[in-house]
């Protein structure tokens, strides 16, 4: 039987490419995403992937889509990808409450949303891949990014304990950290900060969606069952 694999904000941007590489890949995939109803539907048009729209920052909302998810595929989610993200960035003495509330909300707390939802049904069938999408700027801080940064690198202490806990209930849960990937979420930076940021970039360009999708793959595979707890750095050769 094929396996299911959900990934949220699966259809834009990076979480667009992840869907389509796990489809590719034989995985009956549910794409989930939160306002963009015209690019979703359009994305489901063109590559026959199911899209579900609920806000991951609202946990009743997850129990919500993940049932009609598991409903419209036929069976619980065995590869959850939890990609959903958004920036609000400013210097922190200008930052807005709500910018820090949104964005850990939408960044970290989903994630615990999510897990929390389908991780009991994983545990019962002893079986499960939770890959989540961290940041670069989460493994090392970034000006103007205290929320985003805060929040991807609560990610990576999730993930570590997560992993702890499901290890014994063939349950492995792994990071992500891209580097920066051109997306709508890095179009709005200003030419001449991309050209700051890809001077520090040892492959000297801005990762692809491909690239980032090729690294879930590895982690979301049957046979990758002893990697657990690890953050996979895909960021063009940075160190820290
Ligand atoms: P995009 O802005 O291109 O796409 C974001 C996706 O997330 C969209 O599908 C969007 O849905 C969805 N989304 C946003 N908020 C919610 C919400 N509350 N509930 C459900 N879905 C939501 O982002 P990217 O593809 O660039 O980024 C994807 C992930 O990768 C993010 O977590 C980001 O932080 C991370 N990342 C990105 C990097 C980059 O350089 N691009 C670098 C490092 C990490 P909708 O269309 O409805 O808005």
């Amino acid at each position: 039987m094929k396996k299911i694999a959900l990934v949220t904000g699966g259809t834009r941007g990076i979480g667009s490419g992840i869907s389509k590489a796990l489809r590719d890949k034989g995985y009956l995939v549910a794409a989930n995403y939160h306002k963009g109803h015209e690019a979703a539907e359009k994305y489901s048009t063109e590559t026959g992937i199911p899209v579900f729209s609920w806000d991951v920052s609202d946990y009743e909302a997850c129990e919500k889509g993940v049932e009609k998810v598991c409903e419209k595929l036929g069976g619980t989610v065995d590869i959850l990808v939890n990609n959903a993200g958004i920036t609000r960035d400013s210097m922190l003495h200008k930052m807005d409450p709500s910018a820090w509330s949104i964005v850990i909300a939408t960044n970290l707390n989903s994630v615990f949303n999510m897990c929390r939802v389908i991780i009991p049904s994983m545990r019962d069938k002893k079986f499960g891949r939770i890959i989540n999408i961290s940041s670069v700027n989460g493994v090392k801080g970034q000006v103007g990014q205290a929320n985003y940064s805060a929040a991807k690198a609560g990610i990576l202490g999730f993930t570590k304990a997560l992993a702890q806990e499901s290890a014994s209930k063939g349950i492995t849960v792994n990071a992500v950290a891209p580097g920066y990937i051109s997306t709508d979420m890095t179009d709005v930076i200003r030419d001449d900060i991309k050209e700051k940021i890809i001077a520090g970039i040892p492959v000297g360009r801005f990762g692809t969606v491909d690239e980032i999708a090729n690294a879930v793959l590895f982690l979301a595979d049957e046979k990758s069952s002893f990697v657990t707890g690890i953050t996979l750095n895909v960021n063009g050769g940075q160190y820290f």
